[in-house]
């Protein structure tokens, strides 16, 4: 059994360039895979490894001063769901694309219990923090689910929005790093009563057994798709072949195109693992493996060189979850 890790940690770093070197080597030398962005505004990561492996590495995070209270989402795989070790520095750990945006502006944190039990009993609206390719296959009851792609696409949805601004906010994401920011450009822009999931779906899931979620939780590692609710397994999205009830993707084979899509079993088949009849007659099709046709994230770099590489969507993602 392997674990499987992911956090953020907003806190000035001095030298993001100097530190990804030498936490690169760092997470080389103990051995896990990954993906790790780090910038000047702090840490954000996700990764794998033994139990051994990760418990070091989370103390070794937390010895990094200005580090300690970093916090951990913990989840449990029979794999390691990443391909290789990833640590680099970016512009921002979470993109916005909004300039002077500190999360210690940000919304109240409610811990699981106190979500469920506001979400329960008191008036509100909810936003899903997340990009429509994750909400469609999960997300929290009476949620709005903003029908973008990327993160930084949300300012642009809230302008179009129309929240009244007296409404109290209620947002969640998959582990609550896209929450720290987007609360606090909904605070500056006059909401007043805004309030994040603290630990995002992934804590609440261990927490509150996900009551009220509907469907599972895309993550962005080989797993692709994690449960919430354990008594709650049926798919609640459509396979984009067939019309079918399903919640796996896979990335169409046309490599120039490379949508993540819903797709079952049977639609891969039929399309060979393309989107569309489009993609299938292009020159760039991958050959189609139907053992691993739900592996797309993990087979890509076996098709792709360097220029493809920064278009996949798991590595843009990272920053998103
Ligand atoms: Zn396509």
């Amino acid at each position: 059994m392997y674990e499987v890790i992911l956090y953020y940690y907003f806190n000035t770093i001095e030298h993001p360039e100097q530190f990804a070197k030498q936490h690169k080597q760092y997470c080389k030398d103990l051995g896990i895979k990954g993906r790790i962005y780090i910038s000047s505004e702090g840490i954000n990561g996700t990764a794998a490894g033994t139990p051994e492996q990760m418990a070091q590495y989370k103390a070794d995070l937390r010895a990094i001063p200005g580090f300690e209270n970093t916090e951990f989402k913990t989840d449990e795989s029979d794999y390691i769901p990443f391909s290789k070790l990833i640590c680099k520095t970016r512009e921002e750990i979470v993109s916005l694309h909004v300039d002077g945006v500190d999360p210690k502006d940000g919304g109240n944190h409610l811990s699981p219990a106190e979500w469920r039990r506001v979400m329960e009993e008191e008036d509100h609206v909810m936003i899903d923090v997340r990009n429509n390719y994750e909400s469609k296959i999960g997300h929290f009851k009476g949620a709005l689910k903003p029908d973008v792609e990327n993160f930084f696409d949300f300012p642009q949805w809230l302008e179009e929005a129309e929240i009244p601004k007296d409404k109290k906010v209620l947002m969640y994401c998959t582990g609550g790093i896209r929450c720290e920011k987007f609360s606090v450009l909904m605070k500056e822009q006059g909401w007043d009563d805004v309030n994040q999931l603290h630990g995002g779906i992934l804590r609440y899931a261990k927490e509150e057994e996900g009551k009220h979620f509907e469907g599972k939780c895309f993550v962005f590692d080989d797993r692709l798709v994690v449960p919430v609710n354990p008594k709650d397994l049926s798919p609640i999205a459509k396979c984009e072949i067939t019309g079918k009830p399903a919640d796996t993707y896979v990335n169409c084979a046309n490599m120039e195109c490379n949508k993540l899509f819903v797709c079952s079993e049977e639609g891969a088949h039929i399309m060979e693992g393309c989107c569309s009849e489009e993609c299938k007659q292009s020159e760039y099709r991958r050959p189609f493996d139907p053992e691993n046709a739900f592996k797309p994230f993990r087979k890509w770099y076996n098709y792709f060189g360097d220029d493809f590489k920064h278009r996949h969507a798991s590595e843009q993602a990272i920053e998103q979850s």
